[in-house]
């Protein structure tokens, strides 16, 4: 039986979302097992058992290589996990040895979340065609990741892509890394939440009332689509304080294309529109000023994706 399946798969803090992928990327099934918190070797097992059926059978015939992503500060050579405050148990581990333990001798690739996310969307989304990408992730807090020469930029300490905690105002808003005015206090959700709940607009203000504890970025983007300005007016600062951040990345690595994905970034042209108009007044070199800003394509497949070829990668790379 040819060995002809990828396995790429995204571990959150409950979920492990998996793709199987044939040599050219199509996924050709995807599912999630619950993760165990506490137990990387446990939740591994179990998602090996979920794809026995679909790669040939127990020893996993077809299955030619594994990538896996996950949140944290990924060592993809040593295959250490390092800080991962969402996986606690997974947190400080040798995640590639607990690879081993479940799946053999088949070559392991493994990836920090957004690096996976931003490697999806380069071989099969958004990024598709470009040599030099950067991704920024907006969810409850902000990711980002950049490939540089169509390598992933991983820096000294494997901590490169820090793009959430770039500081763009000294006298910012509190940010949950301990610092002030990161991107991540204006563009995750926890920072547009707490903006939505100082903003004196009476329809925001009658919003913030109703939803109480329980208001997303959805909701406001709901009102702001409605045409209510306040709304709207929370979105454009996020928007040009993204702009911020990416016109300062582009100085200095003039990419081919930036990527914005993540659940905040549903609200879509609330705020990449502010983010367009920021970008090249920031932006020195005339021919990068157009730099493409652009959604994510593949939503949330594409950690998985990114990771099933990236396993394929390291496979044909040996
Ligand atoms: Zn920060």
């Amino acid at each position: 039986m040819n060995r002809d399946l990828y396995l790429g798969i995204d571990t959150g803090g409950t979920a492990m979302k998996y793709a199987l992928t044939d040599g050219q990327g199509a996924a050709l099934f995807e599912g999630e097992v619950p993760t165990l918190p506490g137990d990387p070797i446990a939740s591994l097992q179990g998602l090996r058992a979920a794809v026995v059926p679909l790669t040939g059978g127990d020893d996993l015939p077809r299955l030619a290589a594994v990538g896996l992503a996950c949140a944290g500060i990924v060592n993809p050579e040593s295959g250490h996990l390092g800080r991962s405050p969402n996986l606690p148990g997974w947190e400080n581990s040798p995640l590639g040895q607990h690879m081993q333990s479940v799946f053999g001798d088949l070559p392991c690739a493994l990836a920090n979340d957004v690096n996976g996310a931003l490697y999806g969307e380069f071989r099969h989304g958004a990024g598709r065609g470009c040599e030099n990408l950067i991704m920024i992730a907006l969810g409850t807090g902000v990711g980002g990741g950049v490939i540089v020469s169509n390598q992933l930029l991983l820096g000294a300490h494997r901590g490169a892509g820090e793009i959430g905690h770039m500081q763009l105002d000294a006298g910012g808003p509190e940010c949950t890394c301990g610092g002030r005015g990161c991107l991540e206090a204006y563009a995750g959700s926890v920072g547009i939440l707490r903006a939505a709940r100082a903003n004196d607009g009476a329809a925001v203000a009658q919003l913030v009332q109703e939803r109480g504890a329980a208001l997303t970025t959805a909701d406001l983007a709901t009102l702001a689509n409605s045409g209510d300005a306040d709304a709207a007016e929370i979105f454009a600062t996020v928007g040009r304080r993204l702009g911020q951040a990416v016109g300062n990345l582009v100085n200095v690595l003039d990419p081919d294309k930036v990527i914005i994905g993540g659940g905040v970034a549903r609200a879509g042209e609330l705020i990449l529109g502010p983010c367009r108009e920021v970008v090249p007044q920031l932006v020195l070199a005339a021919e990068a000023k157009n730099v493409p800003v652009v959604p994510a394509q593949l939503g949330n497949l594409a950690a998985s994706m990114g990771a099933a070829s990236l396993a394929q990668e390291k496979e044909t790379s040996g």
